[in-house]
């Protein structure tokens, strides 16, 4: 069923009485054309499996049943249930679980929902979401950092997210984010989409990005932990010096040593983490790793 137009969804929501809910991000999506291009953007054949956070009243969900061979759905609002059983009807291909994606396995579910065929240890999916706003960092950190088997992903998110995940250094929308997603992931931008797409419209515009699952992060990291400590340390105090974030990381770095240990990398010790490449940091975490691991530093 194509739910391209206020009209007819003006119409399924009077007929469920159905109340959107602002704490749930239920913001849906009424253009076919930024339907299509999210779709496009996942390049889906009847080869994926496709994982949707959040259906809402299925208006994407349809869209990529008739791609994917299998297209699973966690959707945490039971009261979009009714909807969806009238809106997929024609959608063999879709599973739906009734659930909170930020608590949820998805590589238990997939295997589950697919026979054993994707999913964990088995064969790569997809995830598609238009994110409710209100937990979009959270659920792209957890679709990437719990490494799950997914090869792609495809979101719908605010511009903001979208600017800081594909930031360069230098800029001000450069920080822990764009630091985090590039760890696991290549990102890119696709499109940038009007408040007008959604009912109801949201107070901001919005961006679709595409996340390529990298098999290693894009420089060597000794101890992800310990980058990711890094990152953040740079990043909390956007306005201190790289030698008095990292001496602050722990007890026995000395600011003099850390000070004098970036220089021998090349790295100018007064420099703030908003200005460091992925590499830079990399080679700062790991070299102080050592030096925090070092014999009787223990
Ligand atoms: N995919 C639909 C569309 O594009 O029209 C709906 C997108 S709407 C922005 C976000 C959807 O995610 C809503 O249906 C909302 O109920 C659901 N949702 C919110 N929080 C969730 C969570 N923690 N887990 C799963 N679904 C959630």
């Amino acid at each position: 069923m194509k739910l391209y137009s206020p009209a007819i969804v003006r119409q399924i929501i009077e007929k469920h009485k159905f109340h959107f809910q602002k704490s749930l991000g239920q913001n849906f999506l009424i253009d076919g054309n930024i339907v299509n291009k999210i779709v496009e953007a996942a390049g889906i054949n009847t080869d994926d499996t496709v994982l949707e956070i959040g259906a809402g009243i299925g208006t994407l969900t349809s869209a990529l049943a008739e791609k994917a061979g299998k297209v699973v759905v966690i959707e945490i609002d039971k009261n979009l249930l009714p909807i969806l059983g009238e809106t997929l009807a024609g959608c063999e291909n879709v599973e739906i679980f009734t659930g909170n994606a930020l608590r949820t396995d998805f590589d238990e579910l997939v295997y589950e929902k697919t026979g054993g065929v994707y999913g964990k240890g088995q064969r790569a999916y997809k995830v598609v979401a238009n994110l409710p706003y209100y937990i979009t960092t959270p659920l792209v950190m957890h679709a990437l950092e719990s490494h799950f088997n997914i090869d792609l992903m495809v979101f719908m998110v605010q511009k903001e997210v979208a600017e800081r995940i594909v930031a360069q250094p230098g800029g001000k929308d450069y920080g822990a984010l764009t630091l985090g997603v590039n760890y696991y992931s290549e990102p890119q931008k696709v499109i940038r989409v009007p408040k007008k797409v959604f009912m109801p419209q949201p107070e901001v515009e919005s961006a679709v990005v595409r996340l390529k699952t990298r098999a290693k992060p894009p420089a060597l990291v000794e101890d992800e932990e310990f980058f990711f400590q890094v990152v953040r340390a740079a990043f909390g105090q956007r306005r201190k010096t790289l030698a008095n974030t990292v001496s602050g990381l722990n007890d026995k770095l000395e600011k003099s040593t850390v000070a004098k240990t970036l220089s021998d990398i090349g790295i100018d010790p007064g420099r703030r983490g908003e200005t460091l490449s992925f590499e830079e940091f990399a080679r700062i975490a790991n070299t102080i790793y050592l030096l925090v691991h070092a014999p009787g530093n223990n």
